[in-house]
């Protein structure tokens, strides 16, 4: 039963499956795996990783061990590679073996303490990730190379994946994408017959080259669109709505809610709604920001805490209705846009007070 008093997200993981389908024929003959850091974007990495197993995903990604742990707890008894992005901070050793995590090796002193497990423990998995120009993580080209030509160097650790980060792939027209390509491929003659990963969800769209054998598929699972816009081959994973609290009219010169954030140049008609930033409605969107209310988009005059203030017009909707704050119609691309952020920002933020319904699980 739900609540029809409190505001709703729904995560629909038929929608999930529908986009991974997607992301496999963007990329055809990649293996299509899936990065569920931070919960699974929000929205659950146990459950949505579940799903994404049933529909084929072997491999999974996440930036903390802890996440790791969780997520093996999660998965259970099916048999899943879980690769975790921060790789080896000190001391973790242990837990990853105990959890069979496979450390993502990013930086020279992970890539010697992996040497020493290797060494200690007669052979340690890892994937290697190599810098090719986002100047994040990654051992460089150079460190790569010296590293490797050391007699108990990167050749004593079993290396499972050899994997870069592209970090402009949302922009297909940047040349930085071939210059990583280029990088990447030089890279990639060193480790001849290890698996190899380039591309998040933006490059698995950006051309046979940039595919590879793996995938890390991120956001366009969960409907955001490859170059940071809506994309109609994908379909909206998560629906926020939220109950409207009351109606009021608003005469000209009359201000709404703090300070002065919005001050009626005409007689208009507002609806509060319950919901706010505190289950992910981000602020920023105030004023640019869309509802979907009875069959058309309506502005985010006010984001408070726990309501917001929305200019319906002459929309015909009643106290108790809920609107769509996020969905098919409000898509998580053009919310980003108007809150200035990324959609995977959108997807974070959504907390946990709003009630919880999973379709398709
Ligand atoms: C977060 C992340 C991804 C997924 O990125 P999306 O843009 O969400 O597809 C892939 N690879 C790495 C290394 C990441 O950190």
């Amino acid at each position: 039963m739900t609540s029809p008093d409190r505001a709703r997200l729904t995560i629909d993981l038929d929608a999930l499956a529908h986009n991974r389908g997607v992301i496999a024929q963007a990329a055809s003959g990649a293996e299509v795996g899936a990065v569920v850091k931070a919960d699974g974007y929000g929205l659950g990495a146990a459950i949505v990783s579940r799903r994404l197993h049933a529909e084929g995903v072997r491999s999974f990604f996440v930036a903390r061990v802890s996440e790791g742990e969780a997520l093996r707890a999660g998965l259970g008894d099916r048999q899943a590679d879980i690769y975790v992005l921060d790789g080896l901070p000190a001391g973790v050793a242990d837990r990853l073996a105990a959890a069979r995590l496979t450390p993502v090796i990013a930086t020279l002193p992970q890539a010697h303490a992996a040497i020493g497990l290797a060494a200690s423990r007669g052979g340690w998995r890892v994937a290697l990730q190599v810098d090719t120009g986002m100047n994040r993580q990654g051992l460089t080209l150079e460190a790569t190379r010296a590293l490797l030509a050391e007699p108990r160097g990167l050749g004593s650790l079993d290396v499972a994946l050899l994997m870069s980060h592209l970090g402009s792939a949302t922009d297909p027209g940047e040349t930085r994408n071939p210059e990583q390509l280029g990088r990447f491929k030089a890279v990639r003659a060193l480790f001849p017959g290890v698996r190899a990963s380039l591309a998040a969800s933006a490059g698995a769209f950006l051309g046979a080259e940039y595919r590879y054998d793996l995938v890390r598929g991120g956001i366009s699972l969960f409907g955001g669109g490859p170059e940071e816009r809506p994309d109609p081959r994908l379909k909206a994973v998560v629906t926020l709505t939220a109950p409207v609290l009351d109606i009021r009219n608003l005469q000209p010169g009359d201000r709404v809610g703090y300070g002065s954030a919005f001050r009626a140049t005409d007689p208009m008609r507002v609806a509060l709604v319950g919901a706010g930033y505190a289950d992910g409605v981000i602020r920023a969107a105030m004023g640019k920001g869309h509802a979907w209310v009875a069959g058309a988009l309506r502005r985010l005059l006010a984001v408070n805490m726990d309501l917001l203030v929305i200019d319906i017009g002459d929309a015909a909707v009643g106290i108790g209705e809920h609107v769509e704050l996020l969905g098919q119609n409000v898509l998580i691309d053009d919310f980003a846009t108007a809150a200035g952020t990324v959609a995977h920002e959108v997807l974070v933020r959504l907390g946990s007070r709003a009630e919880r319904v999973y379709l398709g699980a």
